[in-house]
């Protein structure tokens, strides 16, 4: 058992979210119980998560997508407000840490992506510093796209680039297609991110780099699971991931 106030401490410590200029609140965006038994962590706090976290008898849950953010009208309606009912309900603590997960050095979405594709980052590109690049190894583009299926569990779309061997592979996970000319600026040979939007077709064309969006759920699936084994492990604490499948 931890004090809910210790458990934010050491995650506050670890994600350091004053270091980011956001798009909502990181660390403890719902009050639940004080005691922290077990641990939930999951990519997004959707209402199947938080019900599947309530039958797991989770008091306490992590993730990397929150419930609020900026722009919202902060109306507690609808779908949000049949969320955090069932978090009020169950007493559950609800923790998201959005950018500080996507970045930390070891334990973060980008961190954990790299290692299912055998990539480690050597530098660090982009807006504050959220996008990896790393060796390569001159791998063939088919045969990387391969890779990245064979550890994602799903076939990425590929924008094939000149042909060229990949030196310099350059990865962030989630909605990160707009890093794409920063990752052309950094050296990379190929792009990996979750999504894809309209004009990256044409700049792979153009550019001759490739570009595989992989998936933003499939992509930012290991840092919250990472970060909750952490905490687990810290303070003796019982912790599982819960999957909630989608294929965006
Ligand atoms: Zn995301």
């Amino acid at each position: 058992m931890a004090d809910r106030s210790a458990v934010e401490t050491f995650l506050q410590a670890m994600l350091r979210p004053e270091s980011f200029r956001d798009y909502g609140p990181n660390g403890l965006q719902v009050e639940g119980r004080r005691e922290v038994r077990r641990i939930a962590s999951g990519v997004t706090a959707s209402l199947a998560f938080i019900e599947a976290a309530i039958a797991a008898g989770a008091d306490t849950l992590l993730v990397h997508h929150g419930l609020f953010w900026r722009g919202q009208d902060g109306r507690l309606t609808g779908w949000l407000k049949a969320r955090v009912q069932r978090l009020l309900a169950h007493e559950l603590n609800l923790f998201a840490y959005h950018l500080p997960l996507d970045a930390h050095p070891e334990l973060g979405n980008n961190a954990q992506l790299g290692r299912r594709l055998g990539l480690s980052a050597d530098a660090r590109f982009g807006e504050q510093d959220l996008g990896f690049v790393g060796e390569g190894g001159g791998v063939a583009l088919d045969a990387f796209a391969a890779r990245a299926a064979a550890a994602l569990g799903r076939a990425p779309l590929v924008l094939a680039g000149d042909g060229r061997p990949l030196a310099r592979i350059a990865w962030c996970t989630g909605g990160a297609q707009g890093y794409f000319e920063a990752a052309i600026a950094a050296g990379a040979d190929a792009f990996v991110t979750g999504e894809v939007s309209e004009p990256q077709a044409h700049l792979a064309r153009e550019t001759g780099i490739a570009f595989l969006a992989c998936g933003h759920h499939a992509t930012e699936r290991y840092g919250a699971p990472a970060v909750g084994a952490a905490l687990a492990g810290e303070f003796g604490l019982e912790h599982r991931f819960i999957e909630i499948e989608n294929p965006a």
